[in-house]
């Protein structure tokens, strides 16, 4: 059976011409009736992959302390928002809530805010937290950036976001002949493929084509630098942290990224449009320099395993194993490896802070110094 959103953005193609990549992803992840995160919930072993809040409550129990750590050194604020990016099923945010706990406080004192498009993962990210939060601590979910900013009313901002910036839309230049050509997404026997076009208009602000090889793939994500920048701005006038984790990279330098995963598989990105994860690195040099361009301060970026490490990841998985059944420690140190073995999230993953930059330093990055400048 022909894939329904397949179908549509063949004959738009036919209709208008090659689809920019950008508007590809967008439209496979996002598209209102068939996108992939709009029609179903693909996190888990039975889904198509497996995030760090799947992986263990530890993590977010980790992250939750992070959180509570800035908020007792900024103050703390009788009044703040705490926010996520793309909460998925919501497991990050229970486990935060959590270990949170024994300062209530800290969650009174709390405006929840979710950035999530999904209606399918806003309902269930609704039935995770109804159950920690009760009336005390209500939800509030918002589908763009602007509305949820607007929603912190100036007041300052925890901000987590974990693997969400992997899934904004990216543009792909690649050097042909000596100049830059656009990636698009064309029809040829009834099959989606890659092709490039010139168009002049988006390669100003690339670097000069003459310096990369032919073939070579330069790739930006607008929506992720917008979204930065009004991060930014905001944490610089109201005050506040985000912690950003994702697969990156802290040079800018080319290569393709762009990758589709499918029930733990990579697989083609054209072949089955909202039936795939779709994902691309993400440029955290760039993205930490916006931040500081934003006049905040911009902590690492540092791997997964050393982040992790540091704020005792050891010690908590060494206490869960006290009491743990035989099959339960194997579980746990599975899981520990997950998160912070070097050929596992350890070091594919990196972690960035950003912060108002006179303000309390977050914890976690004590060991690094900036080293992506
Ligand atoms: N943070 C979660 C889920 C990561 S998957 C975890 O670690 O398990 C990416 C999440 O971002 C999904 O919840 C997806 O629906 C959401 N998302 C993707 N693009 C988005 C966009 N443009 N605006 C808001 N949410 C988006």
């Amino acid at each position: 059976m022909m894939n329904e959103l397949k179908q549509i953005i063949i004959e738009e193609i036919l209709a208008n011409g090659p689809m920019p990549l950008e508007n590809y992803m967008a439209r496979a992840l996002g598209d209102t009736a068939h996108g992939y995160y709009s029609k179903q919930d693909p996190f888990g072993k039975k889904g198509d992959f497996v995030t760090a809040p799947e992986v263990s409550q530890v993590f977010g129990e980790l992250l939750g302390l992070w959180g509570l750590d800035f908020w007792m050194k900024s103050g703390p604020w009788a009044e703040f928002n705490l926010v996520e990016l793309g909460p998925g099923r919501g497991t990050l945010m229970r486990d935060i809530a959590h270990s949170v706990k024994m300062h209530p406080a800290y969650l009174q004192s709390a405006h929840l805010h979710l950035l999530e498009t999904s209606p399918v993962l806003q309902e269930k990210q609704n039935q995770t937290l109804s159950k920690v939060l009760g009336d005390t601590t209500p939800c509030h979910w918002h589908t763009n950036i602007n509305d949820l900013l607007k929603a912190c009313h100036g007041m300052p901002v925890i901000i987590y976001a974990n693997e969400f910036f992997d899934a904004l839309p990216i543009r792909q230049f690649v050097q042909e002949n000596g100049m830059w050509k656009l990636k698009c997404v064309d029809v040829k026997d009834s099959e989606l493929v890659p092709v490039t076009i010139t168009d002049i208009s988006l390669t100003d602000n690339l670097p000069a084509a003459q310096n990369f090889k032919h073939g070579d793939i330069l790739e930006t994500s607008p929506q992720a630098e917008a979204i930065m920048t009004q991060l930014a701005n905001y944490v610089a006038d109201n005050d506040g942290a985000l912690l950003m984790i994702d697969y990156g990279y802290t040079q800018n330098q080319p290569g393709d990224t762009f990758q589709a995963l499918a029930d733990h598989q990579p697989v083609s990105p054209y072949k089955s449009p909202g039936n795939a994860d779709l994902t691309a690195h993400v440029n955290f040099k760039r993205l930490a320099d916006i931040a500081e361009d934003s006049s905040c301060r911009s902590s690492g970026p540092t791997s997964q395993r050393n982040f992790l490490i540091s704020l005792g990841l050891e010690q908590r998985f060494e206490s869960l194993s006290l009491n743990a059944s035989s099959q339960q420690k194997i579980d746990l140190l599975a899981a520990r490896n997950r998160l912070i073995g070097i050929d596992q999230m350890g070091i594919l993953f990196n972690v960035l802070s950003i912060t108002k930059a006179d303000k309390a330093l977050p914890s976690g990055f004590e060991e690094i110094t900036r080293d992506i400048r």
